[in-house]
């Protein structure tokens, strides 16, 4: 595969998304919207007082848009990338029930209906489908981790008694995490999703098992070889499948946490880290890191009167979104001179300091309500990703 036309100026892509109205906003207001369409990169945001701006991005999602078009603009460049060893990020930012995690993950990360289905499944055929293009020449190992920072704690999602991970910077300013539980290690927990999960575990250790290299989970090891690529296409239609039932397990996981502990998703930032890793010598400088990101709500919970933990959340919220924009807006305006990047200010961009940093490719989709009686949310939402964008 080829590296990817370079199509934006800068490495940074932000999108905006509107969902369509949802049923209660359509008698809210009389059902009037906030967007109105210029073309695809431009429209007019009126809000409550019909007072009119203009925003631009670099693509906008009207509600009339398709889940495929979304994955093609930002994330396929993104994953193409990936396996040719340039670190990627892809964030969904926005109020919640404004459709973060319906563009992340659809109805749910199973979903086979092409209109519906979300970035992650898609990401993870498009993985695949690029590693069998390259054919055997390569070959690959595909690593997946799933953390929900939760008050500035990292939760592993496939192991919930690991609920205060540490991120580290390895030598080669790799960003880790250390003891974070990875894909192969999960297959006990499949089994819990049903027979037909189990029966796919045995293919998977059938197919699996010579190849499978444990090492011990210590820092200084912590890789967990998932497949070597012998038989490309025949392995990728199971290893497609296992991949979304990790993430599906994961999910499972993050809601029974959140149940145990009394606490809201959308409260909480997920990460979706996938490891893409050349399983040869020659090519193992190319690793390629793949962070998807559906973050806590924006929503300014101050109006509500919020008190004790849930201002603790909401000033917590507000700080490591903040830090996630201070840092994208460093970024992005990369002049010849060296600039301080707040990477430590939130737990968040640390984690995500390698993705998105150096050589590496991010996309920000603002998701937005297009609801009049969502609008200072949505202005806030829009002017997160202009300024993530410019000075
Ligand atoms: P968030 O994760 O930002 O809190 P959700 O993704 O859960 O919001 O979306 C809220 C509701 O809106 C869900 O019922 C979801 O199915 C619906 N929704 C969001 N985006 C879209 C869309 N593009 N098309 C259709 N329905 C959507
Ligand atoms: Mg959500």
């Amino acid at each position: 595969a080829s590296p990817s036309p370079k199509k934006q100026i800068s490495n940074v892509t932000v999108c905006s998304r509107f969902r369509p109205l949802s049923s209660k906003e359509r008698k809210d207001h009389g059902g009037r919207v906030c967007v109105c369409r210029i073309d695809d990169e431009t429209f007019v945001f009126k809000d409550e007082k019909e007072e009119e701006s203009t925003f631009s991005f670099d693509k906008v999602f009207y509600e009339d848009s398709l889940q495929a078009d979304v994955y093609e603009f930002l994330a396929l460049p993104i994953v193409r990338d990936a396996v040719n060893g340039v670190n990627g990020t892809i964030i969904t930012y926005g109020q919640t029930g404004a459709g973060k995690t319906y563009s992340m993950e659809g109805p749910n990360v199973l979903e086979s209906d092409d209109m519906k289905k979300g970035l992650l499944p898609r990401v993870v055929d498009g993985l695949f489908e690029h590693i069998a293009s390259a054919g055997d020449s390569i070959k690959y190992k595909i690593k997946l981790s799933m953390v929900e920072i939760y008050m500035e704690k990292v939760r592993d999602l496939f192991d919930l008694s690991k609920d205060n991970l540490v991120i580290k910077q390895s030598k080669d300013h790799e960003m880790l995490i250390s003891g974070v539980t990875e894909a192969s290690e999960l297959l006990p927990l499949l089994s819990l999703s049903g027979k037909l999960v189990h029966l796919f575990s045995a293919w998977y250790w059938y197919e699996t098992t010579d190849s499978l290299v444990r090492h011990s989970r210590s820092f200084a090891k912590p890789t967990c070889k998932i497949v070597s690529f012998e038989n490309v296409f025949f392995k990728c239609i199971f290893l497609v499948l296992m991949l979304r039932l990790n993430l599906q397990a994961g999910i499972q996981n993050r809601a029974v946490g959140e149940t145990q502990m009394n606490l809201a998703s959308s409260r909480s930032h997920c990460a979706y880290i996938f490891t893409v890793q050349p399983d040869s010598t020659r090519d193992r400088g190319k690793t390629g890191k793949l962070v998807l990101v559906d973050l806590a709500g924006s929503e300014k919970v101050e109006k509500t009167g919020a008190e004790g933990k849930l201002l603790d959340e909401a000033k917590t919220i507000n700080k490591s979104l903040s830090a996630l924009g201070n840092v994208i807006n460093a970024l992005t305006c990369s002049s010849s001179k060296a600039i301080h990047i707040p990477y430590r200010d939130s737990k968040l961009t640390r984690l995500l300091q390698d993705a998105l940093g150096g050589n590496s490719r991010t996309a920000l989709i603002c998701c937005c309500s297009p609801s009049t009686s969502n609008s200072s949310e949505t202005f806030s939402t829009l002017r997160f990703g202009i300024r993530a964008k410019h000075i």
